[in-house]
């Protein structure tokens, strides 16, 4: 099913939007286009400049961050995000499939998880791989500058470089963690407030600890919830037994909202559709290759005109 979005005339007119720049005005604009109908999406900024912003010569994440420091966007939970203004401005066709996205207000990562290889990659690209408070670069540690435990999403705006010991000596909670935010100029209540983290859900540091512990031990080979909705979105029903396998295998616990959305995007993409869907992976090879860390393939420029 296509998406269909709404765009009004007092749009170009409003405050927020005349605030921003134009180019993320149009980010904004597409970002309506990539959102579910509950206008939720997977929060990947290299992959909106791929399919959105093909050929600008910008700086995606400057653009991304206008959305998110404006509040027309708020990312949250293990890099997702949503649009507060969405069902008010937009009138969704009813056929259009469900969100498999949790809810905003609900989700709250119970434990520190992975951190996708893409984001990764990144951020140690951006900060040089050197400690970005001391610019050391001792044993190189991605840091959660919102801590994982206070609800920090893996996000880019969230994440930077820390050598082991100005990470060691953080603290994740209450006034410590107040006092350290300051140095950088920042404050729990606004990264709260940026992340779409409502501080009633939380109260995790009794459960999680110190952040990084219990990555760990916490791995259950057998474990197989999420397969059947794996299997149900995944446009190839072929060789479920090492669809299932290959599930178990690939431990994507709290990735699947991430896999969900991935193959979301990709199931209407040309490269999965051309030929009757001849060229969708194997599910097994999607998972075994881990296929949703990859971008989505960008979309083709139209020659077709606007108007
Ligand atoms: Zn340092």
């Amino acid at each position: 099913m296509a998406r269909i979005r709404t765009i009004k005339p007092e749009f170009f007119t409003s405050e927020d939007i005349v605030s921003i720049s134009p180019l993320a005005r149009l980010l904004y604009i597409a970002t309506w286009c990539e959102a579910d109908k509950e206008g939720r999406l997977a929060w990947k900024p290299r992959t909106l400049k791929m399919r959105y912003l093909p050929s600008d010569n910008c700086n995606v994440d400057d653009l991304c961050a206008e959305l998110t420091s404006s509040g027309l966007v708020v990312l949250y939970g293990d890099g997702l995000a949503h649009i507060p203004g969405f069902a008010k401005h937009q009138h969704v066709n009813p056929r259009e499939s469900k969100s498999v996205l949790p809810e905003p207000t609900t989700h709250v990562d119970r434990k520190p998880s992975h951190i996708p290889r893409d984001i990764r990659d990144d951020i140690m690209a951006r900060d040089e791989g050197r400690c970005v408070r001391c610019g050391s670069d001792d044993h190189p540690q991605l840091d959660h500058i919102l801590p994982q435990s206070c609800g920090g999403p893996h996000v880019v705006e969230n994440l930077r470089v820390l050598c082991r010991s100005c990470n060691a000596g953080r603290p994740v909670s209450g006034k410590g963690l107040d006092d350290d935010l300051a140095k950088d100029g920042l404050s729990l209540k606004n990264l709260r407030v940026k992340f779409g983290v409502d501080a009633s859900n939380l109260d995790l540091h009794a459960q999680v600890g110190r952040e990084g512990k219990g990555r760990e031990g916490n791995s259950d080979a057998s474990r197989q919830d999420g397969f059947e909705e794996f299997w149900e979105a995944y446009p190839s029903k072929k060789a479920k037994p090492a669809a299932l396998k290959a599930f178990k295998t690939a431990k994507i616990n709290g990735n699947l909202p991430l896999v969900l959305a991935h193959i979301g995007v990709m199931a209407s993409s040309e490269g999965w559709t051309k030929n009757g869907g001849q060229f969708v992976p194997m599910p097994a090879t999607y998972l075994n290759q881990r296929r949703w860390e990859d971008d989505a393939a960008p979309n083709p420029v139209s020659e077709r005109k606007w108007i």
